[in-house]
C-alpha cells in the first residue's frame, strides 16, 4: 500500500517518532517533529523529502510526549509555523506540566512551544488545503489526538495503534482506567476502518481490523495479568532510557533510572512473575536482568564499559 501523494511518511525509530509531511494546494504541514536531541537529523529528513523547513506553515502535535514535538521550536523559528494540538496538551504545555507529560521521568527532555491553535474532537482542520477530522485517542497519553483524512481514509493515529502493539500504558501515572481508554481508542479506530493507519512509531498499518484485534487481546492480557503490563512498560522504558543516554555505562544508567523512580512503582507486579522476587532495596537487579536480556537478544551491546542500543533511534 502506498500512501496518497499528499502524504510523506518519514519513518524513524523508537526515540524519534515518525513524522508526516502533508502537501496539498497550500504550504506544507508537518505532523509531529521527533526528539529534541535529533532536530538537525529531522530537518535533514524533511529536506530530503523535498520540503524546505522554512516553508512549513503548520505543525500538528498528536500528544505531549517529548519524542513527538522536539523540533517545533526550531521549525517555528525558521518558518513562523503555527502549532496546533489538543486542548489537554495545550493546557499542560501552558502550565509547564512535567509529571503528566512524563517530562520529569524517563530521562525525557522537552523544549515546549505553547499552542497557537487548539483542535477539539470532531473539528475539521485544514492542513495544506486538505481537510482532516480530529479524533480523541486517549490511553497511552490522555491528551492524544488523531488526524483522519476521510477522502483517502488515512489516519494519523500516533501511539494509540502500532503494528501488533501500542504505546506503553503508564498506569502508575495515569491510573488503571487508561487500559479502558486505550481499548476505546483502538475500537474507535477499527470502527472508522481507515485504509491505512500511520503510527507514531514503526510500520504503516493496512490490516487495521486484524491488527486492532491483536492489540485488543494485548490490552486484555494487561488487564488480566498486571505482571505482563508491568514487563511491557519496564522493557520499553529501559530501552528508551538507554537510547536517550547512550553510550552510557551500565552503572551510570541504572543509577539515573533508579532515581527516576518509575521502576519502583511496577516492581510489585513484576515480582508476581518472578520465582525470586526482587527487593526494593535491590532495584538494580531488575535493570541488570533486563539489560542482560537485551544483550542476549542482540538489542543492546556492552562494549568498553558502555551500553549502546542496536534498535533504530
Ligand atoms: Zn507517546
Amino acid at each position: 500500500m502506498k500512501l496518497p501523494s499528499e502524504f510523506t511518511f518519514i519513518q524513524r525509530g523508537w526515540l524519534n517518532c515518525n513524522s508526516i509531511l502533508i502537501q496539498g494546494d497550500g504550504s506544507p504541514a508537518l505532523i509531529d517533529s521527533g526528539h529534541l536531541r535529533y532536530v538537525d537529523e529531522t530537518l535533514d529528513l524533511i529536506r530530503k523529502a523535498g520540503v524546505e523547513p522554512e516553508t512549513i506553515r503548520q505543525i500538528g502535535v498528536t500528544h505531549c510526549h517529548c519524542d513527538h514535538h522536539g523540533a517545533n521550536k526550531t521549525i517555528k523559528a525558521l518558518s513562523g509555523a503555527t502549532i496546533g494540538m489538543g486542548p489537554l496538551t495545550a493546557e499542560w504545555f501552558g502550565r509547564n506540566e512535567r509529571y503528566l507529560t512524563w517530562f520529569e521521568q524517563l530521562t525525557q527532555e522537552a523544549d515546549v512551544v505553547p499552542a497557537d491553535e487548539i483542535y477539539n474532537e470532531g473539528d475539521i482542520v485544514t492542513f495544506s488545503g486538505i481537510p482532516f477530522e480530529i479524533l480523541s485517542l486517549p490511553g497511552h497519553a490522555p491528551d492524544s489526538i488523531g488526524f483522519y483524512q476521510p477522502d483517502s481514509r488515512v489516519l494519523i493515529g500516533a501511539d494509540a495503534m502500532w503494528e501488533n502493539d501500542l504505546g506503553v500504558l503508564h498506569t502508575a501515572v495515569h491510573g488503571p482506567a487508561i487500559l479502558d481508554d486505550a481499548e476505546m481508542a483502538v475500537r474507535k479506530i477499527m470502527a472508522l476502518d481507515p485504509a491505512v493507519v500511520i503510527p507514531g512509531h514503526g510500520n504503516l498499518i493496512t490490516d487495521v481490523q486484524e491488527n486492532g484485534q491483536k492489540i485488543l487481546k494485548r490490552i486484555d492480557s494487561f488487564r488480566n495479568e498486571p505482571g505482563r503490563a508491568a514487563w511491557h512498560i519496564t522493557r520499553r522504558f529501559i530501552m528508551y532510557g538507554i537510547l536517550t543516554l547512550q553510550p552510557i555505562s551500565r552503572e551510570k544508567y541504572i543509577s539515573i533510572a533508579i532515581t527516576d523512580g518509575w521502576a519502583r512503582q511496577y516492581l510489585p507486579d513484576i515480582n508476581q512473575t518472578l520465582d525470586e522476587p526482587i527487593a526494593e532495596s535491590n532495584l538494580a537487579d531488575l535493570f541488570n536482568l533486563v539489560i542482560d536480556e537485551f544483550i542476549g537478544r542482540g538489542l543492546v551491546v556492552e562494549k568498553e564499559g558502555s551500553l549502546t542500543c542496536l534498535v533504530a533511534k
